[in-house]
């Protein structure tokens, strides 16, 4: 199969269009290299781009992404940290000031946590992935009377909650936070209405962001 028709019409877009008006801001990062002040972690989901939701130029955003944008918390065992990477570089390197995890609706990976989904493959990568809310879903508790949507909202912004503090188990950025150096925010994005809500770390409550 050769590379996608659709990839090589969207970058001639790009580069008859933005590359036009971003040249020399693409070459002036090129010489001084990045220096982003905000952090993103989103989910992998491809209606929630963190560029495309808050409007960001190359530079900008230094931004990583997983299944149900998840940070497992701190450990020094085990072998590859891809989360643990980008923000030894991001919090290390680049020293961001600010880190948003950023949680949406209709996430896929918290549907299949919440619904104890079959296994997609013998690796079961998700389920183990995602075996990382399971804090979050504890203090969600049941379902109850809550519909389906309401019970995966919840779920969503619960797991938002949770990453937070797992961020809090890396010492280095622990004491970052702590001085005052990097703040840490949670986010909530609603696809069907492109609504963006903040969290209220005082209250727990996701509050609409002005449109
Ligand atoms: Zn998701």
């Amino acid at each position: 199969m050769s590379f996608p028709q659709r990839l090589i019409d969207g970058y001639s877009a790009f580069a008859s269009g933005r590359l036009q008006s971003e040249q020399n801001r693409y070459r002036e990062l090129a010489e001084r290299g990045q220096q982003p002040e905000i952090m993103v972690i989103g989910c992998c989901d491809s209606r929630v781009s963190p560029e495309v939701i808050f409007d960001a130029g190359p530079g900008e955003l230094f931004v990583v992404r997983n299944v149900a944008n998840l940070v497992p918390p701190f450990e020094t065992q085990g072998t590859y940290h891809g989360v643990s990477a980008a923000l030894e570089f991001g919090v290390g390197v680049l020293k961001v000031k600010h880190i948003v995890v950023l949680g949406h609706a209709h996430c896929g990976g918290v549907r299949a946590f919440a619904e104890d989904a079959e296994p997609i493959s013998p690796g079961d990568f998700i389920g183990r992935w995602m075996s990382l809310m399971a804090p979050a879903a504890e203090k969600v508790g049941a379902r109850g009377k809550l519909s389906r949507a309401e019970f995966l909202e919840r779920l969503e912004k619960a797991s938002v909650v949770n990453t937070l503090d797992n961020l809090m188990t890396f010492p280095r950025l622990n004491k970052l936070i702590e001085r005052g150096a990097v703040a840490i925010h949670g986010a909530y994005f609603g696809v069907a209405t492109g609504q963006l809500s903040v969290l209220d770390r005082a209250t727990g409550e996701f509050r609409p962001a002005k449109k």
